[in-house]
């Protein structure tokens, strides 16, 4: 084998790769649009993101880039969970109250007139309803 056939072996090689990264990337979108209602923030950087079929959750930790589910326990790169739950901590906020992620849009402000948060505090469905926040 010459030399730049060898090159353009590894150029075909990586162009795949990326080809590969870039399905995964377009299936965890998917995930997340019929079900990024499902995906929860666990602590820290973990997120539970349910499997495709909707049986089980697989646990992505974000910080360490990794997944329980089969496919990423077989290639070790970014599977479609990772990517999905990516997508739903950008869109999430910490609760002022329990500490957990949640959907921005699900978020109620403190407001001025409670008297344990400060006014541009965001808390969660459950912590809003616990510290009366209308
Ligand atoms: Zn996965
Ligand atoms: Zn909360």
């Amino acid at each position: 084998m010459s030399e730049s056939s060898v090159a353009q072996g590894r150029r075909r090689e990586r162009q795949a790769g990326r080809v590969e990264r870039m399905a995964r990337e377009r299936r965890g979108i998917a995930l997340y649009r019929e079900r990024g209602e499902e995906i929860e923030h666990v602590k820290g950087r973990t997120w539970a993101v349910p499997s495709c079929s909707g049986e089980g959750v697989y646990l992505v930790d974000l910080g360490a880039e990794t997944c329980g589910c089969p496919d990423f326990a077989s290639r070790g790169e970014n599977c479609k969970h990772v990517y999905a739950a990516a997508i739903a901590s950008a869109k999430s906020e910490c609760c002022a109250g329990c500490g957990k992620k949640v959907r921005r849009r699900e978020m109620r402000g403190a407001g001025p007139e409670n008297l344990t948060f400060f006014e541009d505090d965001t808390l969660c469905p459950s912590c809003a309803v616990a510290h009366g926040v209308a």
